[in-house]
């Protein structure tokens, strides 16, 4: 399997770029995202025999159709070791952690379905988990490999980064540095964080808001001979490990609900930077009978508002809310021109110049209208994608209906999703909401609709009260640079 470029590099066909020589990176070259040159395909008899495949065995066989230059039986040791029970041990009580995403029937009415498949059951209680704990082992299989080391560099308000330090906590050759707004996440997301003690995580509070920790992150990615001396990296979820990792529960999820590959099922996401959603978008380039993928945003309605007009338009910071489903606080969806290079039939050319166009212009109108870049919005339909939206009195409102009815918890934007899914449900096509996060992490807002506390799973009850390991820092790159070098030793 080879890769290439969403705006051109590598797409000749006598250069080669591989799973492996993408896995610890971030952009290629151009600037664009990797894509392989091709989709792998699923057969019938491959579907039908992936049937009764526990997780880890199912995640095995789909990511060996893209990580083709790792051997197997590394690849398989890898998955078992993700996959386990023991990692997803925060199912609910009347759930199997076994099943790692299990699947849970809400409602059934004059023909549809609506089913919510849990993501949120890995160490940090939402779906990041999912794909981070695949990277940080097959980064420290790589990095043996390579007698390497790698230090990884970021910035969070919350999810994405307790998920990198969860996943890469106590792996060789590997360090984490990571920002965050002092004083600014919640009491459980800080503790979540603070509380690991392990020797190669460095948590950094940085007095200032959470675009003074990403002006920070830049500003040392900038200085490219510090970035290379000090082998800093990054896992955002432009990281195509991570989104190709997340394919694997869309197989899960269809193959749960079904018993036939007759069948066919939609799946709704709670979407930010449309990293989730593309995993779903390319397990039906595969060829998984999916009817619909349903893009659920909040109120930063970037992605919706291109789903129902094919207008992208990327929001300023005074213009990007924050909201009660922060993790989809997003002024631009960073993987979303993969999917626009599907869209446009893999014309590089023609991405790489609507992205430019992004950059000086703030967008880009593929509507066909008078004026516009194109006129591909037509063809949106033919992936299946349709969108819509929820605010927050939606949540409140969606957060108390499913406890009343169904008697469960969802959290802020699995709530999100369903308010969206219910737009969009069809008679004998279950629609499957993924639960992205579980509800104590988002406790204040469970509070707002419910007037009491969000259940904690086991071992989550007095996390706010352990000991903490942090370090507070003004938002200097320079005191940033020497902590860095400091603590790596190089
Ligand atoms: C990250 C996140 C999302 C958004 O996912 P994308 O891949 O960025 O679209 C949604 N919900 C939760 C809880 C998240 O942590």
């Amino acid at each position: 399997m080879q890769y290439l470029s969403t705006r051109g590099y590598a797409a000749s066909s006598d250069s080669s770029v591989s799973f492996s020589e993408i896995l610890l990176g971030g952009l290629a070259p151009d600037g664009g995202l990797y894509l392989p040159k091709s989709y792998p395909q699923v057969t019938n008899e491959e579907l039908n025999a992936w049937r009764s495949l526990s997780y880890a065995e199912l995640a095995f066989e789909v990511l060996r159709k893209f990580a083709t230059d790792i051997p197997e039986g590394d690849l398989k040791a890898i998955t078992t070791k993700t996959y386990t029970a023991e990692v997803y041990k925060n199912a609910r009580h009347d759930e199997s952690a076994q099943a790692i995403t299990p699947l849970r029937t809400l409602q059934e009415k004059n023909g549809t379905k609506l089913v919510l498949q849990a993501l949120s059951n890995g160490p940090t209680l939402a779906f990041k988990d999912m794909a981070m704990q695949l990277l940080g082992n097959l980064f420290e299989y790589a990095l043996a490999k390579n007698q390497a080391e790698l230090n990884i560099f970021g910035a969070t308000s919350g999810d994405t980064g307790s998920a990198a330090e969860y996943a890469m906590r106590g792996k060789q050759g590997i360090r984490v540095f990571m920002l965050s707004p002092h004083k600014k996440m919640s009491a459980f997301q800080t503790a979540q964080m603070f509380s690991l003690q392990d020797a190669n995580i460095f948590n950094i509070a940085v007095e200032g808001v959470f675009d003074d920790c990403q002006d920070m992150v830049k500003a040392v990615s900038n200085d490219l001979e510090f970035k290379s001396h000090q082998k800093i990296g990054t896992v955002n979820s432009i990281n195509w490990a991570r989104v190709v990792a997340q394919v694997v529960y869309y197989f899960r999820g269809y193959l749960a609900a079904t018993s036939s590959n007759e069948q066919k099922v939609s799946f709704t996401v709670p979407s930010g930077n449309f990293g989730n959603i593309c995993a779903g978008h390319i397990a039906r380039m595969m060829g998984l009978p999916i009817a619909q993928l349903v893009v659920a945003t909040n109120e930063n309605d970037v992605l919706d508002e291109f789903f129902r007009t094919g207008v992208y338009r990327v929001r300023k910071s005074a213009e990007t809310y924050h909201t009660t489903s922060p993790s989809m606080d997003i002024s631009k969806a960073s993987n979303f021109e993969r999917f626009v290079y599907d869209l446009l039939n893999g014309d590089t050319a023609r991405v790489a110049a609507l992205f430019k166009k992004v950059e000086t212009e703030g967008g880009f109108d593929l509507s066909g209208k008078p004026g516009s870049d194109g006129d591909e919005f037509k063809k949106v339909a033919q992936f299946g994608f349709v969108s819509g939206k929820s605010v927050h009195a939606d949540r409140l409102q969606t957060i108390r209906q499913v406890e009343q009815e169904f008697g469960i918890t969802v959290d802020t934007h699995t709530a999100d999703g369903i308010k969206v899914a219910r737009e969009h449900l069809q008679a004998n096509v279950p629609m499957i909401v993924l639960e992205t996060a579980l509800p104590a992490k988002f406790n204040e807002t469970i509070q707002e609709a419910l007037g009491r506390d969000a259940e904690r799973p086991a071992g989550f009850e007095n996390i706010e009260s352990l000991p903490q390991r942090f370090e507070v820092m003004s938002a200097d790159v320079t005191k940033m640079k020497a902590y860095i070098a400091q603590h790596t030793g190089l």
